[in-house]
């Protein structure tokens, strides 16, 4: 089996320390390639330095939209410079959280519709952090995304009416362990209408903990298993064809190289 966390922060102060732990752990259970995603100038230069020095392992650089109102140009040039390495795969994670607010929208707003330009030009993926902010995201792609090819809403946390919105315009959808929480019957719905090829899984670590190790307090790529598990059941494929679909279609979003080994 070959699983891809296609969403971790690697570099956050709970992993780094035991980074060589952590990734051996995943490789014991399958999951043995990742992308781990910056949400500031100092992660997205750790997130580069760490995929530089691991094989199978790739970065996505962008600026979070929490970070929003400490952005100036000079760090989105250094986004666009940096996002040509050939290990960084995408932009991201980027977009708009209504939830938080800890930064003011119209900042967000300006820094995302900035990022999704650099993406535009680089003609990288998009991967976009939304939440409480449906409406304002799909408008926003509308109107600044027109020519990025793939778009992939990280950790879904919408309803299935709303995924019918984004399958229509034909984006991508990756869950995390949220979907294994007993609250979440919401992002289960949504789960259940999106067609496998569509679909990508992520731990979001060192957040998220799926269920049932959502006691373990630090996340980590070796529980990835538990939610592709969760999945294969809610959409009743088994776990060797959906991890086969995911894989695949992480690939090819991403644009992957196969596997090295
Ligand atoms: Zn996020
Ligand atoms: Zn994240």
């Amino acid at each position: 089996m070959e699983l891809i966390d296609t969403h971790c922060h690697l570099t956050f102060e709970q992993l780094m320390p035991d980074i060589d732990g952590v990734l051996e752990r995943s490789k014991a259970v399958g999951v043995t390639s990742w992308i781990t995603i910056g949400t500031d100038k100092n992660e997205n230069k750790k997130a580069l330095a760490l995929a530089e020095k691991y094989d199978n392992l790739y970065a996505a650089v962008a600026i979070h939209p929490h970070e929003a109102k400490t952005v100036s140009a000079d760090d989105l040039e250094e986004i666009r410079q940096i996002a040509q390495n050939p290990k960084v795969v995408a932009i991201g994670e980027t977009g708009l959280d209504y939830h938080y607010d800890f930064s003011p929208a119209a900042e967000q707003k300006r820094l995302f519709a900035n990022l999704l330009q650099i993406a535009s030009e680089l003609q990288l993926p998009v991967i976009i952090h939304s939440r409480k902010a449906f409406g304002d995201t799909v408008d926003f792609l509308d109107r600044y995304a027109m020519n990025v090819k793939k778009i992939v809403f990280h950790c879904f946390s919408y309803s299935s009416q709303e995924a019918k919105v984004l399958l229509d315009k034909g984006f991508y959808f990756s869950f995390t362990g949220s979907v294994t929480f007993k609250n979440a019957e919401t992002i289960r719905e949504a789960a259940k209408i999106i067609p496998p090829e569509r679909l990508m899984i992520e731990t979001d670590c060192p957040y998220m903990s799926p269920e049932p190790m959502r006691k373990q307090k630090v996340n980590e790529p070796a529980l990835l298993i538990h939610t592709a598990r969760f999945l294969s059941d809610l959409k009743h494929i088994p776990l060797e064809d959906f991890v086969k679909i995911v894989t695949q279609t992480s690939r090819s979003f991403f644009s992957l190289p196969h596997l090295n080994i």
